[in-house]
């Protein structure tokens, strides 16, 4: 198709660039804040959630440190750290609260449509990391946020808790693991699908799919000019926006490029791709019911912690292990071959080359896992099945993530693996990087960019936010007392008894 023609559409007072979580997250949150205001949504795809939101396309396990050990390092006197844990576990709470209201107030009418119960449990063999791990139960087990954790080094208490795992292992290496009923499986492909519908229902709200948005520009007035591509008629419409939120992924590097923003500069993306082994026979899968994280390898960046999951996607059980890392020049997982080289300005450069000469050891780890064999990936499996057989997985691929590079004083550039939100414009424009720990805090990262952008509506929506979401403003960690409400509330309302 060759029109090109340029078409104006009306304004809105929000644009959500993207189609994911996090985008149908926070057109929910402002939706409900500010019902007057116009919302557009833009994603560039015939569907929302069909990157790394869609449910195969990660993992599904709701983060809250109950079981992922990078958020509970060390420190050099053999003590643990987890302040991070409990970071990560506050920002889930959100999540859990916001979406204990949405199905208290009749927007979702099933929660087990998108999140179901499913224990979490750390697993490591060998004396050092069993050792670790009984220290890391002792820090965690009587805090508010980590009550109902149990520890175990008895093969036949680990039996009971992942047969699967312990099938077929020879006996001679010590093993640990701690189990816990508060872990949670999240389809966030569904979730976001129940978010758009319920923003679909609502007044001064668009949805436009196979739009792309190409550009946009700052004007005098301060309010945004996005060019924005209709895929199907290949038409260039003009979008005017008071507020936009690049949630457009991977995606989101390019366009907050594109806006020219001084928060912008220095900022580059190195992209990293995902590959599971997944298990649909029923005899296996019913063998296993607990989301099993262990440690990850010297090197290995901390979203490639090795983990055996249980996903319940609509409604059936399946098994997931990996994720195996691969490289690819993408940002999407529907993207192009150019987006890396792309990405790559005068103003980022110096960063990603600092990276690159800083990172040996994640360079190398991605070289050693995009050559791997079928048999290697196989073997990495049975450390978890010891009796896997090649014939039940198969390899799938999954989302794409574009950790963030950023310039530092000392270094040049730093790499780093969390989420970053940059605003800039006054508050006019925020744009999502990074992927972790990823949807599952989705609820937090949208409440920053509400306070960071709205500062001035924030105190008439107040009220409304503590009505969604109790603990808001305020740790939980602190009030033990909120704490066990909240757990009770939630627990009631998203259908997490076990
Ligand atoms: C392998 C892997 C495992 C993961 N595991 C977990 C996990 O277990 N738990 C967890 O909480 N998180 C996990 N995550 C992270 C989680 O998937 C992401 O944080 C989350 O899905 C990001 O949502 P998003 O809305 O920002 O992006 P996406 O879901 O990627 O959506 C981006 C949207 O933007 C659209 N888009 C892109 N460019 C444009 C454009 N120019 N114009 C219009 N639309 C555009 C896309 O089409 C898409 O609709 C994992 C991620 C990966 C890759």
């Amino acid at each position: 198709m060759t029109s090109n023609t340029t078409r104006t559409e009306s304004a809105y007072d929000v644009v959500l660039i993207g189609g994911g979580v996090m985008s149908a997250t926070l057109g929910a949150l402002l939706k409900l804040l500010q019902p007057d205001w116009s919302i557009g949504m833009f994603g560039r795809l015939d569907d929302v959630a069909k990157e790394s939101s869609n449910a195969w396309n990660n993992a599904g396990t709701g983060h809250s440190a109950l079981c992922e050990l990078n958020y509970t390092p060390a420190r050099a006197d053999g003590t643990i750290d987890i302040s991070k844990a409990v970071g990560v576990n506050e920002a889930f709470q959100l999540s859990r609260q916001f979406w204990a209201y949405l199905v208290e107030s009749g927007i979702i009418a099933s929660p087990r449509a998108f999140l179901n119960p499913i224990p979490h449990m750390s697993f490591v063999w060998g004396d050092e990391n069993c050792d670790y791990l009984r220290r890391r139960y002792e820090a965690l087990k009587d805090h508010p946020l980590f009550s109902g954790m149990r520890f175990s080094t008895d093969p036949a208490q680990l039996a009971q808790w992942m047969p699967l795992v312990m099938e077929g292992r020879t006996a001679g290496t010590k093993l640990a693991a701690t189990w816990i009923a508060a872990g949670t499986d999240v389809n966030f492909g569904a979730l976001t699908h129940l978010l758009v519908n319920f923003l679909s229902g609502q007044p001064g709200f668009d949805l436009k799919l196979s739009h792309e948005v190409e550009d946009l520009k700052q004007d005098a007035s301060g309010s945004w000019r996005l060019a924005v591509r209709d895929l199907t008629s290949n038409a260039t419409v003009s979008v005017g926006a008071r507020f936009v939120f690049i949630g457009a992924g991977g995606g989101a590097l390019p366009l907050l490029q594109k806006t020219g923003i001084p928060e912008s500069k220095g900022v580059g993306g190195f992209p990293v791709s995902g590959q599971f082994l997944r298990c649909t026979n029923p005899d296996i899968v019913s063998r296993h019911h607990a989301k099993v994280y262990g440690k990850a390898s010297v090197g290995a960046p901390p979203m490639s912690v090795p983990h055996l999951d249980t996903r319940v996607i609509d409604g059936k059980e399946g098994l997931l292990f990996g994720p195996y890392a691969g490289f690819s020049t993408k940002f999407l997982k529907q993207g192009s071959l150019w987006d890396l080289p792309k990405s790559i300005r005068m103003d980022n450069l110096g960063a990603m080359l600092a990276v690159a000469r800083d990172n040996m050891p994640l360079t190398r780890y991605l070289v050693q896992q995009v050559l791997q064999s079928n048999e290697t990936r196989l073997n990495a499996l049975r450390d978890f099945v010891p009796n896997a057989q090649a014939k039940d997985w198969e390899l799938i691929t999954a989302g794409q993530r574009v950790q963030v590079i950023k310039k530092d004083a000392k270094k040049g550039g730093v790499l780093q693996f969390g989420t970053e939100v940059v605003t800039g414009a006054n508050g006019t424009v925020a744009a999502l990087l990074g992927a972790s720990p990823g949807a599952s805090t989705a609820v937090s990262i949208m409440l920053t960019v509400i306070s960071k952008c709205f500062p001035g509506d924030l105190p008439r929506w107040e009220a409304k936010l503590r009505e969604m979401i109790p603990s808001y403003g305020a740790p939980l960690a602190d009030r033990p007392e909120l704490c066990a409400q909240v757990h009770e509330r939630t627990t009631r309302s998203l259908q997490l008894e076990s």
